[in-house]
């Protein structure tokens, strides 16, 4: 293989970033000219093409993008369509000699990168994929035996085992123009952002998609929330996390760059300690998630054990809306699905809840709840979103015991002892004493009354009964037992 190039193509995915970059970095430092492209190809992605939320950050990120390039001397050539066909026309109008783009994981994506392989490459010209999504690829972390780790505790101890990741790349100071640059579309042409209605006004104020936002939010998170997140990450009420996730998702932070600032951060102010450790591991479990989906394609669509497939599942008329709709009468779960709704996102402890009483207390298939999840989070991500559906469910690896029902009056009690979070996002019941905030139903009369609720007008009642749903949930999975 020849280490120079005329002409590179630079194909981006879900790496929207100039920083740590190495697709790009490598690109920079053998080819003449560099194409950057973007192209959005949806008919290969299929069922599983970005949902509503994740385009609105797409949109955002993608100018971003175009910017630091632009910052840099170069631009972002936008398509649509199929990407082969239109990597053909940019190496045939341009005498391109090389492409280069980072690897990977979504079964579409394998396929796709696998067939610009097949048509490209030869001994004239160059097809590199190139890490830059994960800490550690796949291949590299494997049980004693070979294989594919199927829990998370030993995986994350043999991570540990391991050198440590590659150190961050600094961004190029400048990325070399063609003398003559291919077309491209208007990305307002897209229709990527919401019009009517236009649904974004709660994203626009809690995020700024792009590699800026993701560098000022990690630099919160280190002065902020590293110190504490070790016990507070379970705290919905609470801004104790990192808020990465869309970034890490979209690529426009590096998981390199994440991990050595938050170490470097911890060697200046050892009070960290903890909470680094935690969040160190948090990034493990991406990794493991993402490793799952290299073993088993089918997780977004299949259970991973397949004694779950037997599962009777026993969806009533009107409950999958309302639990989409933050309307089920139990206050955690409609705090979180209203947080989901207004905002792309939701904390982790809650979406456990949440979709432990789809699954289980409403016995609604776990890919409703991923579906919903797959179109409303700005970080919907094949892998996590699948691995988490799927470890609530019971059916993953390393997954919560079905046996185990989150109970969601004891779950908000706990995660939000105050009841801050309810009162935020579930404003009709902001004047419920804390005592009666879990289960209003449960409430005296004048409680009710003094607080304005009135349950079945002001807030709905519980859709279902916890105990009696609890009950047909466990003997619904001895259908899975004995199968
Ligand atoms: P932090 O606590 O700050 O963690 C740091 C980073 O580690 C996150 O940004 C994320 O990249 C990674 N991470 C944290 N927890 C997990 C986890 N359990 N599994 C995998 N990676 C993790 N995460 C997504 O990124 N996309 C999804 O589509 C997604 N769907 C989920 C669905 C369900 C049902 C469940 C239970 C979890 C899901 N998660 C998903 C995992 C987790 O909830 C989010 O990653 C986390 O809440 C993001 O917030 P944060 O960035 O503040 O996390």
């Amino acid at each position: 293989m020849p280490d120079t190039s005329r002409c590179t193509i630079v194909l981006f995915g879900n790496d929207l970033r100039v920083d740590d970059l190495p697709a790009l970095d490598k690109a920079c430092q053998r080819a003449d000219a560099v194409i950057p492209l973007f192209v959005q190809d949806t008919a290969r992605a299929g069922d599983w093409a970005p949902g509503g939320a994740s385009l609105w950050w797409r949109h955002h990120a993608l100018v971003a993008l175009d910017d630091a390039l632009q910052a840099r001397g170069s631009r972002l050539i936008l398509r649509n369509g199929d990407t082969l066909e239109h990597v053909q026309a940019i190496v045939d109008e341009h005498d391109c000699d090389a492409i280069h783009f980072t690897r990977r994981y979504e079964p579409w994506a394998v396929a796709l990168q696998k067939d610009i392989h097949d048509t490209f490459a030869s001994d004239t010209f160059t097809v590199k994929r190139c890490a830059g999504a994960l800490l550690f690829e796949p291949e590299d972390v494997r049980t004693g035996s070979g294989d594919a780790y199927k829990v998370f505790t030993p995986m994350w101890r043999a991570m540990q085992e391991l050198p440590p990741p590659r150190e961050p790349l600094k961004a190029p100071d400048k990325v070399p123009a063609p003398e003559r640059w291919p077309k491209s579309e208007a990305l307002d042409d897209w229709g990527l952002l919401p019009t009517s209605p236009d649904w974004a006004g709660g994203l626009r104020e809690t995020w700024t998609p792009g590699p800026e936002g993701a560098q000022a939010r990690l630099t919160w998170f280190c002065k902020n929330a590293l110190e504490t997140y070790a016990s507070d990450r379970d705290r919905p009420d609470k801004d104790g996390t990192s808020g990465l996730s869309p970034f890490l998702h979209s690529g426009n932070i590096s998981p390199n760059r994440c991990w050595y600032d938050v170490l470097r951060y911890r060697e200046d102010h050892p009070a960290t300690e903890n909470g680094a450790q935690a969040f160190l591991r948090e990034l493990g479990w991406r990794e493991f998630s993402h490793q799952l989906l290299t073993m088993a394609p089918g997780l977004p669509d299949q259970a991973f054990k397949s004694a779950y497939d037997a599962f009777p599942w026993d969806p009533k008329k009107g409950h999958l809306k309302a639990w989409q709709r933050g309307q089920t009468g139990f206050p955690i779960v409609d705090a979180g699905m209203r947080q989901l709704y207004e905002t792309g996102w939701m904390h982790n402890r809650v979406r456990m809840i949440v979709a432990s009483l789809l699954i289980k207390h409403l016995l609604i298939d776990w890919r409703e709840g991923e579906a919903w999840f797959w179109d409303t989070l700005v970080d919907a991500d094949l892998a996590n979103n699948a691995a988490g559906w799927q470890w609530v469910a019971g059916s993953g690896a390393d997954a919560s015991p079905f046996f185990r029902i989150f109970n969601p009056m004891t779950q908000g009690a706990k995660f939000d002892p105050d009841g801050d979070y309810v009162r935020r996002w579930v404003p009709e019941l902001a004047k419920m004493p804390t005592k009666h905030l879990n289960a209003p139903w449960e409430a005296p009369a004048d409680v009710l009354r003094k607080a304005g609720v009135k349950l079945g007008e002001t807030y709905p009642e519980p859709l279902v009964d916890h105990k009696s749903a609890r009950n047909r949930a466990l003997e619904a999975f001895e259908v899975v037992k004995a199968s």
